[in-house]
């Protein structure tokens, strides 16, 4: 693992080992107190949400999802619920039938395989992977007003669900919709997402998913390498690829990238995303007033009115249409 991991903010288990909150406080009484607007912690929001830059770990890992490869198998969805003993969202996984809707994570999955119809294409659907995509200035953590949130050296964004206390920001902060709140546990906040399989990864095995998908449609690596990989790919193949390496560039880069023969907004991706980083476009503001708790969300919402339509990507994702079911590509090479 990296030399620049042995400078990890957080102990070997992801968690915070202090972030500011004794732990002697229960997360109720936490949460009573930040009602009535005693957070200690927004007393200093500038060193919390606006104070240095930060533009990723260099040697960090990631994944490259290749859409011309996925085959709709739904191997690496089993493998995710299976070594994280999630539940999933109920389907067979052998049931094609699950495709005719539109599937997002939820607090049962950290991960679903969605397929797109390609009008121009009806024969041969794409299928799409979808999971947190581990941005390098991740705004889920730059909402959270608790750091509940961690951005590991390895790439992985990692959530403690020890310190958080419901308020949900970080759902309302994510430009891709991925923390889904587990609504079962009222009194215990529990949001979930993808973790990067990050202690997989950090006892030198792949993340689960990647190892099970049979024709490499998902490879972990080095993010740097997935980027000359993808490119190699686009290069060679330029009549197979579109000229785009997603998250190469949105919203300050993301340790999830993904290639396509398809335009991304075909396959539900929101492609209007500025290239800087949420805390790039606020901190500014941050900087110069005092922010509240009441303040926080209404910046967060305002600012994503302005830079992108949320609510009509969300409804375009639900409504794309599903495509007819096909055989599963046996020649797609590894
Ligand atoms: S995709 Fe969303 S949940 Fe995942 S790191 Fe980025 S902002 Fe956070
Ligand atoms: S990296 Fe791990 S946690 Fe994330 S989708 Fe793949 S198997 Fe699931
Ligand atoms: S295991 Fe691989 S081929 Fe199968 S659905 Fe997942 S990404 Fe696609």
């Amino acid at each position: 693992m990296d030399d620049d991991a042995n400078n990890r903010p957080n102990g070997s288990n992801g968690k915070k080992e202090d972030a500011g909150i004794p732990f002697s406080i229960e997360r109720r009484k936490f949460l009573a107190l930040s009602a009535l607007g005693g957070c200690a912690l927004l007393n200093n929001p500038r060193e919390a949400f606006a104070g240095k830059e930060f533009h990723g770990w260099p040697k960090s890992y990631g994944m490259l999802t290749d859409f011309t490869k996925c085959v709709g198998c739904r191997s690496c969805e089993r493998a995710c619920n299976e070594y994280n003993n999630m539940p999933g969202d109920g389907s067979s996984y052998e049931d094609s039938s699950v495709f005719d809707t539109v599937r997002r994570p939820t607090a049962q999955t950290y991960t679903v395989v969605n397929r797109y119809d390609i009008p121009e294409d009806p024969d041969n659907p794409v299928y799409r992977k979808i999971q947190c995509n581990h941005c390098q200035e991740p705004s889920c953590a730059t909402a959270c007003p608790i750091q509940a949130y961690s951005k590991t050296p390895e790439g992985a964004v990692l959530y403690d669900e020890d310190l958080c206390f419901g308020c949900r920001y970080c759902m309302v902060a994510c430009p891709f919709l991925v923390p889904a709140y587990d609504y079962d546990s009222p009194f215990e906040p529990k949001i979930v997402k993808c973790i990067l399989c990050y202690p997989r990864i950090k006892e030198g095995q792949l993340p689960a998913c990647a190892e099970a998908c049979p024709t490499g449609a998902v490879t972990f690596g080095r993010r740097s390498e997935l980027l000359k990989l993808a490119r190699k790919r686009i290069v060679a193949h330029p009549d197979k690829y579109i000229d785009h390496i997603y998250g190469e560039r949105e919203v300050g880069s993301t340790n999830w990238l993904y290639i396509s023969g398809v335009p991304f907004e075909q396959l539900g991706f929101p492609v209007n995303l500025p290239e800087k980083p949420m805390i790039e476009l606020v901190k500014g503001f941050l900087s110069s007033v005092s922010v509240v708790f009441t303040v926080w969300p209404a910046l967060f919402g305002m600012v994503y009115a302005a830079v992108r339509h949320r609510d009509e990507y969300f409804e375009r994702d639900k409504g794309a249409k599903p495509a007819k079911p096909t055989q599963i590509d046996k020649g797609v090479e590894k």
